[in-house]
């Protein structure tokens, strides 16, 4: 079962040259000797022991992103009625106690994009969402419950049988799905969110450009974009054997692996959003509130003046480690 639907060689994802420098590769060895990776999901990938994959940087831009790209999907794969089950349990936990505070974070998001769709929508119809890239993404129900009508979770690395967890006969209804083709069936769409998914895009551009197509043009897109500073780590990266701080290997662990292909810092993350044709729209975005803890407790002062921080930071032009943006079409 050698997969490989994506797997490839790159130019660079920004400015499309090829000529760059290797920062740092993945190999079999390093895999297990490095990262204690279980033999059996090396297998799942095909990772041999001639397998390598690099993380380069593009010398006339700078941005780094995987060449050689592995992608390790089965095409037409299914999950089996176990792994449904199982699905099903992990969806369900991401609803409880332990992730109130994130739920939170998420509330506030469908919120601010609610509103800002609501003021620019001159129409009275029905508000339809598109969660881009969603995996088991919370947001999909909660924008439902919300007063989003129309809402669509589109990833390409779900299963073909996907829509075997789909909640139909509820309120609660929304839809999974695998193919792009029904996605775009559906457009345009009234608010698209794409939460900490670009990372993973074999073609960061066209999918972007796609998100921008779907996007009605009264629209609003957010895009949560992830800081992956390969700059900063590639030391420690190098290193990772020998680090002995804990939070440092989790950080390591977390951003670098094979299937994280893109390593775009924000600043040129945003020029590649502007050059698409999205307008940024300025937005205090509260961070997550810590909840049954009074609003005035120093833990939520704390997060609602960084909020108000990266909010005058945005509006002075600087976008280092800025991760969130909502965007328009320009006009
Ligand atoms: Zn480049």
């Amino acid at each position: 079962m050698n997969i490989r639907e994506h797997a490839g060689y790159r130019n660079c994802v920004n400015c499309d040259a090829d000529d760059s420098e290797i920062m740092f590769t993945f190999t079999k060895k390093w895999l297990v000797e490095v990262r204690s990776t279980p033999s059996e999901i090396l297998d799942r990938m095909n990772i041999d022991d001639n397998f390598s994959s690099s993380i380069v940087k593009c010398k006339n831009c700078g941005c780094g992103y995987i060449k050689d790209v592995i992608e390790s999907r089965e095409p037409n794969s299914e999950w089996s009625q176990e792994k449904i089950k199982e699905n099903i349990e992990f969806y369900q936990k991401l609803f409880s106690r332990e992730t109130i505070n994130h739920l939170q974070y998420e509330y506030s998001l469908i919120k601010n994009l609610l509103d800002l769709v609501l003021q620019k929508k001159k129409d009275n119809s029905e508000l339809s969402l598109l969660d881009f890239g969603s995996s088991l993404s919370i947001l999909s129900p909660m924008s439902r419950v919300m007063g989003f009508s129309d809402v669509m979770a589109y990833d390409p690395l779900y299963p073909n049988n996907i829509s075997e967890i789909t909640p139909q006969n509820t309120a609660i209804n929304f839809k999974f799905v695998t193919d792009i083709e029904e996605v775009k069936a559906k457009a345009p769409f009234d608010a698209i969110i794409c939460q900490s998914a670009d990372e993973h895009f074999y073609d960061l551009k066209g999918d972007i450009k796609n998100i921008y197509d779907l996007l009605s043009d009264d629209g609003v897109a957010y895009f949560s974009h992830p800081v992956m500073d390969l700059d900063g780590d590639i030391g420690h990266l190098r290193n990772e054997a020998n680090v002995k701080d804990k939070k440092t290997i989790s950080r390591l662990r977390a951003t670098f692996h094979v299937h994280h292909l893109n390593y775009v810092m924000p600043k040129m993350f945003k020029d590649i959003l502007i050059r698409t044709g999205f307008k940024e729209i300025k937005v205090v975005m509260l961070k997550q509130r810590v909840a049954g803890v009074n609003f005035f407790n120093f833990s939520n002062l704390k997060l609602f003046f960084k909020s108000f921080a990266k909010y005058f930071l945005g509006l002075l032009g600087s976008n280092y480690r800025k991760t969130e943006f909502f965007l328009e079409k320009y006009k």
